[in-house]
């Protein structure tokens, strides 16, 4: 089959292929829990089970890694600020691990009820400290860190393609740049590998290292634990389009300085979820949990349903209205299902058409307009239902839940049925009559509705 992919890397979309036979390294990054994760970061995760099931689709096997942030998120991407976990854990007077057990569990909750498939592995910063000591020890013989007073960091000057992937304007370079309370950095960029607990005063997360007592930056987590369970190279490397010119190049500088070869071969990346016209996000305050829409009524299906309907590298600013019209059509779709005879056969015709659409840079909104067209055309109930369970393996919208799990009809007693209407059509009543009493003596009966005669099992 023929994947093509927008790879952020190329700018283009292209086709995929993974680097062993139809194996495929995928790793997505996982939240930061410290909190509920918002339906704009949901629509991250849903992209990425589409990309998964795409995949799969495709008869690749796929072995995806998630990691889970708990530790070392500060509230400001350039090396600012305080951790987020810790200022939770503070807030609702727990331990940080109580924390990320909180959210980490409701995090698997809401990805659950979005029919989102679980990675093979999730794993936490927490349980890879090690890994990333081991990371910027290698980093350190190689001569690309240098220590301030503050922490660890990584000099940029030292990989010349840094910025590239981004296309970053990086004039900046050299200027320097202050961390906190005169502390420099060597070049504007450079960001924090370990840094350290402040002097006088134990974190409630902190680890020896051979630099000092502190805890690992946001990026090395992703850099380490990919290596660690998918190699030195990976196919996929996914993530919300916000990390192309921080986390995603800061995790290509590290990896890449270490290796000396690419590290992911393909990126991608999905657009934001806007809210009242603004990205959504905790810290603007214009966000909705899944439990929100739960609480009013709206089905988490739903949800995904909405973000379907747009291409994953588009925005899409959620209101209530559109979430109202994805929950009207999920229910007209169940109701339809209803009516659909038990699955048989898969209509080639309208396999191909849904997969070439999925297949083109996973186009949601061109496959759900095929499923329109599938539910709309003239074709055998039972071949329908089969097709739209085939389209479901990528929209998952549990569409196998509400078709009929009675037997399939069988041909013989088509066959009859269409005799029987060809008497009707002839106005032979009799004939017609005695044909409904043969079909009832094999066991089934003929309903007349308004869409036509139909046969139910007695
Ligand atoms: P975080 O838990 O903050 O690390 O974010 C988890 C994921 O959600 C990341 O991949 C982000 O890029 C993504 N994300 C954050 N805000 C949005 C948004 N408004 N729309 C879509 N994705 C988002
Ligand atoms: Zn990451």
């Amino acid at each position: 089959m023929n994947l093509k992919l927008y790879n952020t890397a190329k700018k283009e979309v292209v086709k995929f292929k993974p680097m062993q036979n139809n194996q495929v390294k995928l790793y997505t990054c996982g939240p930061t829990v410290y909190d509920y994760a918002h339906i704009g970061n949901l629509r991250s995760y849903i992209f990425e089970d589409v990309l998964k099931r795409t995949l799969i689709f495709n008869g690749f096997k796929v072995k995806h890694v998630m990691n889970i942030t708990d530790v070392g998120h500060l509230t400001s991407d350039a090396d600012l600020g305080e951790d987020k976990m810790e200022i939770r854990a503070a807030k609702e007077n727990k331990t940080v691990t109580e924390i990320a057990k909180k959210y980490t569990n409701q995090f698997l909750k809401d990805t659950k009820r979005l029919n989102i498939i679980e990675p093979d592995i999730l794993t936490k910063a927490t349980s890879n400290i090690k890994e990333q000591i081991e990371f910027i020890k290698k980093l350190e013989t190689k001569g690309f860190i240098y220590q301030t007073k503050d922490g660890v960091y990584f000099n940029t000057a030292k990989f010349p393609r840094y910025g590239n992937f981004a296309r970053l304007d990086i004039k900046g370079l050299k200027a320097g740049a202050r961390i906190k309370n005169g502390i420099k950095k060597k070049n504007i960029t450079d960001f924090a590998l370990w840094k350290f607990s402040p002097q006088n005063k134990s974190r409630l997360q902190e680890w020896k290292s051979p630099w000092g007592v502190g805890f690992p930056g946001w990026h090395i987590e992703c850099s380490a634990m990919a290596m660690k369970y998918l190699g030195e190279q990976i196919d996929i490397h996914c993530g919300g389009i916000e990390h192309i010119p921080v986390h995603h190049t800061n995790e290509i500088a590290q990896t890449e300085s270490l290796t000396g070869k690419k590290f992911a071969n393909f990126w991608l990346h999905n657009e934001h979820l806007l809210f009242e016209g603004k990205k959504m996000s905790k810290s603007k305050g214009n966000y909705a949990i899944l439990q929100d829409l739960v609480n009013k009524n709206y089905c988490p299906l739903a949800y995904r349903h909405l973000i379907l309907t747009a291409h994953y590298r588009s925005k899409i600013n959620f209101t209530w209205e559109s979430l109202q019209s994805s929950q009207h059509y999920l229910n007209n779709l169940y109701r339809k299902l209803k009516d659909l005879e038990a699955p048989t056969n898969i209509d080639s015709v309208y396999l191909e058409k849904f997969t070439l659409a999925i297949n083109n840079d996973l186009d949601t909104p061109q496959a759900l307009a095929i499923m329109q067209e599938l539910l709309k055309a003239e074709i055998n109930s039972d071949i329908k239902a089969a097709t739209l369970i085939k389209f479901d393996e990528i929209l998952a919208l549990n569409i196998k839940n509400y078709i009929s799990k009675t037997e399939p009809i069988p041909q013989n007693i088509k066959d009859l049925l269409a005799q029987r209407e060809q008497a009707r059509l002839k106005k032979d009543f009799k004939n017609s009559d005695f044909i409904r009493s043969q079909i009832l003596e094999l066991g089934y009966e003929i309903k007349d509705s308004p869409s036509g005669p139909k046969i139910v099992k007695i």
